[in-house]
């Protein structure tokens, strides 16, 4: 019997967020055809956007005032009334997902299994997923009807939107009368640079760059090669970033295809945000820093002597 899957968009408010792409190819392992779901309202961009995705047999909007800025009570309680049945409902995991995931598994009394990294037996309900920062990957097989996962971006391909938009799109507006949460507001910090999740080149740097002034070097090296700026957690606790600019364990985790780690020794809550990046690129002055073991290309050298170089040759 054909699995019955959805595929939760998460979005913006006028795009699709890049890592649904991911899960696009996800939705497509399970089967060839699934259906999708936007929450928002007034977002057209976005309906026009998912309803060129590869495979997507039906999209439906759940259109309401509540849902605009993608608060997570009334969205998890928009996708519950909707869900029983379908034998699958997938999010990319990102931060939106994060939020309303773990509410809707409450809501459903289900066990969510997050982080999917393969999908091992769609009929049998076997997946893979990292735990331990990575290091350990568990399989496991569920027993649940209805399973709800979130699918790990650098584990699975971008599928490409095609050109062509025609599936059907079934407005429904849910009952959100029992919920009690209301947007009062958002800061959003605006970046010149490219954002961190889904960039292709990324330089990050770690405690060894010693100071707020000094991380500015990192900042220029960036420009040069237009890439996103990111930071270890030891960089982030020490002040000379904020923490959304944090990879690993408890930070983003990315997978550009070139990462430039520089300052940072490579501890394995480091390595667990970045390690599926195609070609890693280490600077650091200690030969025996871990990093080395990790990196496609390492440079033992003073990274204030180096960094500096490159810029000034990038910049000719
Ligand atoms: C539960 C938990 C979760 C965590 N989550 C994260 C996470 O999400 N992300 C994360 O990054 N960490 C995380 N950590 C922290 C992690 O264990 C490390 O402490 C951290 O990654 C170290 O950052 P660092 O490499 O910048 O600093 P350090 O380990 O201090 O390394 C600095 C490196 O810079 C080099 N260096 C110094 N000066 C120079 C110079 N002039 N030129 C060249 N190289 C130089 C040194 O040789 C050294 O290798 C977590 C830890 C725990 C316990």
């Amino acid at each position: 019997m054909a699995l019955k899957i959805l595929l939760v968009i998460t979005h913006n408010g006028q795009s699709i967020d890049d890592q649904v792409h991911n899960a696009v190819t996800a939705c497509l392992q399970l089967d060839v055809n699934y259906h999708a779901m936007v929450l928002g309202h007034d977002c057209q961009s976005v309906i026009d956007e998912a309803r060129k995705m590869k495979g997507l047999q039906k999209l439906f909007f759940l259109e309401h005032v509540s849902l605009e800025f993608g608060l997570a009570e009334p969205s998890a309680e928009s996708i519950s009334q909707f869900i029983s049945d379908y034998d699958y409902i997938l999010f990319p995991s990102n931060t939106t997902s994060k939020n309303i995931l773990p509410r809707l598994a409450a809501l459903q009394n289900i066990s969510p299994i997050t982080d999917v990294c393969e999908i091992v037996d769609k009929d049998d309900r076997i997946f893979k997923r990292p735990i331990y920062a990575g290091n350990i990957i568990e399989t496991v097989q569920s027993e649940q009807d209805i399973n709800i996962l979130s699918i790990r971006s650098a584990s699975f391909t971008k599928t490409p939107i095609s050109s062509e938009a025609n599936v059907d799109i079934e407005h429904i507006s849910p009952d959100l009368s029992s919920i009690q949460s209301k947007h009062l507001g958002c800061e959003i910090t605006k970046l010149d640079r490219p954002d961190l999740v889904g960039a292709k080149v990324v330089v990050s740097g770690g405690r060894g760059l010693g100071s707020v002034e000094s991380f500015q070097l990192i900042y220029d090296f960036a420009d040069c090669l237009d890439a996103a700026v990111g930071a270890s957690r030891a960089a982030v606790d020490a002040g000379f970033v904020s923490n959304d600019y944090q990879v690993g364990q408890t930070g983003k985790i990315i997978a550009p295809d070139v990462y430039y780690a520089i300052g940072i020794s490579g501890a394995i809550q480091h390595m667990a945000g970045m390690k599926d990046s195609r070609i890693i690129i280490a600077i650091n002055k200690d030969a025996d820093a871990p990093i080395f073991k990790s990196c496609d290309y390492g440079l033992v050298a003073d990274l204030f002597d180096v960094v500096p170089k490159l810029v000034k040759h990038l910049k000719k």
